[in-house]
């Protein structure tokens, strides 16, 4: 059997508690760490360990042997000093896959050139998620892609079902692809061109932006 990954997440701010919770309660283990001790002691119930240390410590950092973690999660976001010199040490310490929290985009180039592999904007990403949502109830999720491409999850509206996907002509009218179907837990890849929407299926619809905007506001 696989090793389950090990993760660690740095700074227990909302977003770092909420992804140390998420990791620990799908059974994975779990470093916490936060340079205040009380932030330490609320997560301590909830993930392996919580250690209270500066992550801008190189040598702390060492001795918790942040390296033989497959996967570090640099949650820092107010202090973005902190949040760059800790990335540049867990880069040169050699872990394997960085991830980091951006507060804004000039936040994210500097942690993209000094090597965070992947570099996210939760703040961004949930606005333009409920963005999507307000405008059209139907969206469930939006995940960008690229920044002219993007792929939605959208309930099939009541008009949509009995339909098939040749009726719908989603490809034709809008330019846009359906990938796949979801339905309760159960994922139809590549439906076919007969399928009919039943209640309660969900498309997954890759396309470019302003064509899924147009679709997004037909369907709604
Ligand atoms: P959020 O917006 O997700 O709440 P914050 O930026 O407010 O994120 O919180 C970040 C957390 O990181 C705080 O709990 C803070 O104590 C912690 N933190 C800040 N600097 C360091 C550091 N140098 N070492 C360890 N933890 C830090």
């Amino acid at each position: 059997m696989a090793v389950k990954k090990q993760y660690a997440i740095i700074g227990m701010g909302r977003f770092g508690s909420s992804v140390a919770n998420s990791l620990s309660k799908m059974g994975f283990e779990v470093l916490a760490i936060d340079s205040s001790e009380q932030k330490i002691q609320e997560v301590a119930s909830m993930v392996t360990h919580a250690v209270s240390a500066d992550s801008t410590d190189e040598e702390a950092l060492k001795a918790l042997g942040i390296r033989n973690f497959d996967v570090v999660v640099v949650a820092i976001g107010q202090d973005i000093q902190a949040s760059i010199l800790t990335t540049l040490i867990l880069k040169d310490l050699g872990v394997p896959m960085l991830v980091a929290k951006a507060q804004n985009e000039l936040h994210g180039k500097v942690l993209n050139k000094i090597g965070a592999d992947k570099v996210i904007f939760p703040e961004r990403d949930m606005g333009t998620r409920v963005a999507h949502n307000l405008i059209s109830p139907n969206i469930m999720d939006y995940i960008e892609l690229s920044d002219n491409h993007s792929i939605v999850d959208m309930r099939a509206s009541t008009n949509m079902i009995g339909q098939n996907l040749i009726e719908l002509d989603i490809r034709a009218r809008f330019g846009c692809n359906i990938m796949a179907i979801k339905n309760n837990g159960h994922i139809n890849i590549s439906p076919l061109a007969d399928y009919r929407l039943r209640e309660g299926d969900v498309m997954v619809i890759v396309g470019q932006n302003d064509h899924l905007n147009k679709l997004e506001l037909a369907l709604s």
